[in-house]
């Protein structure tokens, strides 16, 4: 084994060894003959001063006794100074042992957590001293170091906010699970977790209103637990829970419900009361064994499906899931190219004056011709465009078809001007080039700004709100109309309402559902139509099924209204032929998609 010196030359180990054993005999040979020369030499002179007769102190014999004596009282000296001084030596050395052990199995093991270190008590300040002062001082260092390799390591495998283990630590128990699972048949089971309305929480109550969400729901699934299982947070969003053991497929169903019913009750953080939710997905090691696919993966394909089912909700893994997840992967690859293969088109649906039936609008909504899957809903494939980016181009299209039907429409109706309403999403508003785009599409189409109406919703208010405010004012100063679509689903305060130059009100279907039967429905229908006149804003109801419904907002007097009871969204043509009847929809004339 050989050492590299700094200056790059090596030498051999041992030599320094032996030059270290060899400095200790040279002290001690120097120092025996140093003395016994010494006495040898200076003592027979003063035996004769001392009255010693010549004859006896020139004696060779007596010189020689002499020196043997010198010697013999160096070694002795030597000895004892060995023995004071190298009981102090061996406890420094032992201590230098124990530390050198701990350290190079520690850092071959990369694990510190277990190194322990015991300083020396030193209490002289001589050499032995200031080497066990240095020592101390080194082990302070290799401790902070430890510290640090500790904390860097905890935070590598923990989640700062709840301090639970993170992905890494997840998938480590995880791929651990599996080894188990292959030797001895031990099945686990994995759930995996969404918080529903994180976003919403987020927007209105801040990023602290959330992460106080966060640290509650953390709680709540802890106690829902055994220690002996993983609790994980995988994302912002998302945790996971691994179950190991025999019975762990049952008792992740149990988990799972339990965490599920903890939150049926509203949470409150500071004034709020929050409702939310968790959509769990369950994967079991004996299904996925038989898919060939991941547990996580599994339980994530069942958690997409709880969700889509209808959020708050478990679903146990089915090989359906890995399918639709696979086709979902598909349909954002193909709807990519949909655009350029002309397979958008926009559909219309009537916005009907209540009181005269008659037409006074259009809103634009979107189809997708798919040319295997027929027509494609817009809930099926917006949320895809939107993750992808793809929604900016989408949208630049639909304002630019919308304006250009409008424009193509106008004075068709029998109130002369025709309005067209555009659906707006977040991600779209965001996007630098929005006022560009419509500007470009009025200008293109020569349709007058005023026809034409932005719908976009309430939760573009939590966004960054100087961002929104401003771009809200340059395409007012275009001349458009703005509308907050599914209004009263979102948190969107009075005061956001009077700041915002908005001109309508979208009363959102699910309170039109109720109108008729539900009081409450009933009273939050009167009092948005109120809050409309009030802010002098207009008011259309949507999604009016029935004629019951239509007479209710005529008494609450709700002056514009938008369903299926008119009209179901309608291609151009069909479009066309309702105009042509004289624009006005009745309950006899629904038209089918
Ligand atoms: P939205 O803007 O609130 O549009 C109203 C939705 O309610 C439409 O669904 C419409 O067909 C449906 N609807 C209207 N009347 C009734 C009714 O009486 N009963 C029922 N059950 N439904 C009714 P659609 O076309 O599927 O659109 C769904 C959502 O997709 C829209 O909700 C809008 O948020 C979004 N969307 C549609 N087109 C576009 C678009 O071009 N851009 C963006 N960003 N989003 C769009
Ligand atoms: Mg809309
Ligand atoms: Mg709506």
């Amino acid at each position: 084994m050989t050492t590299r010196k700094p200056g790059g030359r090596t030498r051999p180990r041992h030599r320094r060894v032996f030059r270290l054993t060899s400095r200790v005999f040279w002290d001690m040979a120097i120092y025996m003959v140093g003395l016994g020369l010494g006495v040898g030499v200076i003592f027979p002179p003063f035996a004769v001063l001392m009255g010693v007769p010549d004859t006896i102190a020139d004696r060779p014999v007596f010189r020689s006794a002499c020196l043997v004596a010198g010697f013999l009282v160096g070694a002795m000296n030597y000895a004892l100074c060995r023995g004071v001084v190298g009981g102090r030596m061996e406890v420094l050395g032992g201590h230098l042992r124990s530390a050198t052990s701990v350290i190079t199995s520690a850092s071959r093991s990369g694990d510190w957590s277990e190194a322990v270190f015991e300083r020396i008590a030193v209490d002289s300040n001589d050499q032995i001293g200031e080497a066990g002062r240095a020592f101390n001082s080194l082990l302070g260092a290799v401790e902070g170091r430890k510290e640090l390799e500790d904390q860097l390591r905890y935070q590598a495998f923990h989640d700062m906010l709840t301090g639970l283990p993170n992905r890494a630590f997840f998938m480590e128990q995880l791929a651990a699970a599996e080894c188990v699972r292959q030797e001895s048949r031990t099945p686990s089971a994995v759930l995996f977790l969404d918080v529903d309305n994180l976003k919403a929480v987020n927007d209105n109550l801040g990023h602290e209103g959330g992460d106080t969400l966060i640290k509650l729901l953390c709680d709540r699934l802890l106690s829902s637990v055994r220690d002996t299982d993983t609790v994980a947070r995988l994302s912002g969003d998302e945790f996971a829970i691994l179950l190991t053991g025999p019975g762990s497929e049952h008792q992740a169903e149990r988990v799972a419900h339990r965490v599920i019913d903890s939150l049926r009750a509203p949470t409150r953080i500071g004034e709020h009361l929050v409702r939310t939710g968790f959509s769990i997905g369950l994967a079991t090691s004996s299904a996925c064994a038989a898919s060939g696919i991941g547990m996580l993966r599994a339980a994530d394909m069942a958690m997409y499906a709880a969700k889509a089912g209808g959020k708050g909700r478990l679903e146990v893994f089915q090989p359906s899931h890995h399918t639709a997840h696979l086709e979902r992967d598909a349909v954002r690859a193909e709807l990519s190219g949909a655009l350029d293969a002309d397979q958008l088109e926009l559909h219309y649906q009537p916005i009907v004056d209540v009181s005269s039936l008659q037409i006074v609008g259009f809103e634009a909504l979107l189809r997708w011709r798919h040319p295997e899957r027929g027509v494609v809903s817009p809930l099926e494939f917006i949320p895809l465009a939107e993750e992808t980016g793809l929604i900016v181009p989408i949208g630049r299209w639909v304002v630019q078809e919308a304006t250009r039907q409008a424009a193509a429409w106008q004075n068709r109706s029998p109130l002369g001007r025709l309005r067209m309403s555009v659906n707006v999403s977040v991600r779209q508003f965001q996007h630098p080039d929005l006022v560009r785009d419509v500007a470009e599409a009025l200008h293109r189409s020569d349709l007058n700004p005023s026809l034409l109406t932005l719908e976009i919703t309430e939760s573009l208010f939590a966004q960054d709100i100087e961002e929104t405010t401003r771009k809200i004012g340059q395409l007012k100063d275009l001349g458009v109309r703005l509308a907050l679509d599914d209004f009263g689903t979102g948190y969107s305060s009075l005061s956001y309402l009077r700041r915002f130059p908005i001109d309508t009100l979208k009363i959102d279907k699910s309170f039109i559902d109720g109108v008729t039967t539900s009081p409450e429905d009933h009273a939050v229908v009167a009092a948005i139509t109120q809050l409309g006149q009030t802010l002098r804003m207009e008011v259309i109801a949507e999604g009016l099924e029935c004629s019951d419904q239509v007479d209710a907002l005529r008494f609450l007097d709700c002056p514009l209204g938008q369903g299926y009871h008119f009209s179901r969204p309608l291609t151009p043509g069909d479009a066309v032929k309702l105009m042509l009847t004289g624009g006005r929809a009745s309950t006899g004339m629904l038209v089918p998609a």
